[in-house]
């Protein structure tokens, strides 16, 4: 399985995921569809599903179009997403499984219910190339804002992706990752792989490359919603509880 980045709006990413032995294709969050239906033709590959993780404009807009060019795709949602996410067929739950009947090869995915950012958020997890789609859950250094979902939903929703492989990669929907870190740093600034990151993220950007996607593993060095435990940042917030950790690190990063 390919997964293409497309970059869109302002910092939104569009992932297209294609199978080549199948020449078939998902995307997850189609925020626009033009760019992804320019990169079908480019590959002359079938869409046959949408993944979106939640209801947000920019995680939805170009599910009517896409459906139009491909009538026989299928859209899936989370369960608790039902009638917010435009011509959604499917209302998925964690735990679900999906293997799309062999027609994007040997590629089953995972779903996991991970609110927070919304009530119905998911994330979907293809577990044999070990690719996660987690929209706006876990971003690299950082997390998504509590428009719905409370602290401790959130935090439980990190913690779920962080027990997946160090290696398992993380394909978050936006490009906020150097904002992230220099948050990060005002609260756990003697983390050396949080300070490495950093450099490499700003060398990155500075070319107008994705710093997407990251890994589980360096989520779990240097994202401080991950790190709740870390002593520095544990007195910086004054707690040592993880959910009031959570609670005052998500507000600071509010107010950042
Ligand atoms: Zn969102």
């Amino acid at each position: 399985m390919q997964v293409y980045l497309l970059p869109v709006l302002n910092d939104n990413y569009i992932f297209l995921l294609h199978n080549p032995d199948t020449n078939t294709a998902i995307v997850v969050d189609p925020a626009i569809a033009p760019p992804v239906k320019a990169k079908l033709a480019e590959l002359g590959a079938d869409l046959i599903a949408i993944f979106n993780t939640h209801h947000h404009w920019d995680h939805i807009g170009g599910n009517q179009e896409l459906l139009e060019a491909f009538p026989n795709l299928v859209i899936y949602g989370g369960a608790l997403d039902q009638g917010r996410i435009p011509h959604q067929q499917v209302f998925l739950n964690g735990g679900d499984r999906l293997d799309f009947n062999g027609t994007f090869g040997n590629n089953p995915a995972e779903v996991f219910f991970i609110p927070g950012h919304t009530i119905a958020h998911i994330g979907y997890y293809f577990p044999n190339s070990g690719d996660l789609f987690c929209g706006d859950t876990l971003f690299g250094g950082g997390c998504g804002r509590l428009f719905e979902g409370t602290p401790a939903q959130m935090l439980n929703s990190l913690q779920t992706l962080a027990q997946l492989p160090d290696l398992t990669k993380v394909w978050c929907a936006h490009e906020y990752t150097l904002n992230n870190l220099k948050f990060a740093l005002t609260v756990d600034s003697q983390n050396i792989a949080l300070q490495q990151r950093l450099t490499a993220a700003t060398a990155l950007r500075a070319i107008n490359q994705p710093t997407i996607p990251s890994t589980i593993g360096l989520e779990k060095q240097t994202n401080p919603f991950l790190g709740g435990d870390r002593p520095e940042i544990q007195a910086k917030v004054g707690f040592t509880d993880p959910v009031r950790v959570f609670t005052k690190l998500r507000r600071l990063k509010d107010l950042y």
